[in-house]
């Protein structure tokens, strides 16, 4: 009886503790030129319903008591499989009509960090990034290099041709048939995915995956595989996800500013993503925009495009998907 008694006064002290621990995560599906009325109502709801899978997956593992390193790769993997979003399959072409691929991953609680660059044929990308971090002395391994890397990782392999999908073989004839010589790659739809998170241990984790840009050519690696640009976390400040024309990204070291930001100056999470979004990258022509997380759990998804694909569970539970930039966060 008293040691019924003594296991019900600890269950009613642990559990509140337990249940407190924020936890949350967002994902990013791509930024650009979304305005109502360009995709189908069929489309829009394969990519809202994608969406929806995806932080769910990824909530499912942190409400389990799982790390935010597994939550954002069990979020990205359904992304990389969807044909709707530019990693994985569904990943946009090169120049040449090939698919080539960039990732990485990053954990807030040891700065240890992998990416992979210029991948192909590998199912998902972010599988192997994490390899790179957890079982290679290295950070960025790029080309049939990193490939060799995965095969001897046992990471699932596809054909090219299940990467390629009609819709991207069409945007890149498109641009192609383009006369315009200064455009070379695509500039006004991104849709790479990205995914942050913390987890009940207060651990902040980031990732990102994708295929670049359409019509890419000689090697181009965009900003989603360097550290700091596509990709940071750090328990002291926070994860960031970035996607939008990564040139810009890698210049303004997107994702580290705005962790530096918060960790030198204590600006908010939101102001400090705003600030980098909305005010350097815009004054430098750069399109996108990130998904960001703070250690309370705090969720910033700024961007400085029509639309950016998101979606987010925060502390409290709620599930929020949104495209347009006047759905509310
Ligand atoms: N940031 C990616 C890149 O430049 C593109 C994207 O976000 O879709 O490679």
């Amino acid at each position: 009886m008293t040691r019924l008694l003594a296991l019900l006064i600890l269950t009613t002290m642990t559990l509140p503790a337990l249940s407190d621990t924020p936890f949350a995560i967002a994902i990013h599906g791509g930024a650009g030129t979304i305005e109502r009325g360009n995709l189908s109502q069929e489309q829009e709801t394969r990519i809202r319903s994608a969406l929806t899978q995806s932080v769910q997956a990824g909530h499912d593992v942190l409400s389990e008591g799982g790390s935010s390193l597994d939550a954002v790769v069990a979020a990205i993997v359904i992304l990389e499989d969807a044909p709707e979003f530019n990693a994985g399959r569904g990943a946009v072409l090169t120049h040449e009509g090939t698919v080539e691929m960039d990732a990485s991953i990053m954990d807030g609680a040891s700065l240890a960090a992998g990416a992979v660059a210029g991948v192909r044929g590998i199912r998902h990308p972010v599988r192997a990034a994490r390899r790179v971090m957890t079982d290679s002395p290295h950070v960025l391994l790029a080309g049939p290099g990193a490939n060799l890397f995965a095969q001897s990782q046992g990471l699932e392999f596809k054909d090219e041709d299940w990467f390629v999908t009609e819709f991207r073989a069409g945007q890149l004839r498109a641009l192609q048939a383009r006369q315009d010589a200064a455009v070379q790659l695509s500039e006004d739809w991104f849709s790479t995915v990205g995914a942050v998170a913390v987890d009940r241990d207060g651990n902040l984790a980031a990732a990102t995956s994708t295929g670049g840009m359409t019509n890419k050519r000689w090697g181009r690696v965009g900003d989603s595989p360097i550290i700091g640009a596509g990709t940071y976390a750090d328990n002291r400040a926070c994860a960031v996800s970035a996607t939008g024309h990564g040139e810009f990204f890698i210049r303004h070291a997107v994702a580290y500013d705005i962790c530096a930001r918060v960790r030198y100056t204590g600006a908010s999470l939101a102001d400090a993503a705003d600030a980098v979004v909305n005010r350097v990258l815009r004054d430098a022509g750069g399109d996108g925009g990130v998904i960001a997380i703070d250690p309370s759990g705090r969720i910033s998804m700024p961007f400085n495009t029509q639309g950016m694909y998101r979606a987010s569970i925060d502390a409290e539970g709620r599930l929020n998907v949104a495209i347009y930039a006047d759905d509310a966060d």
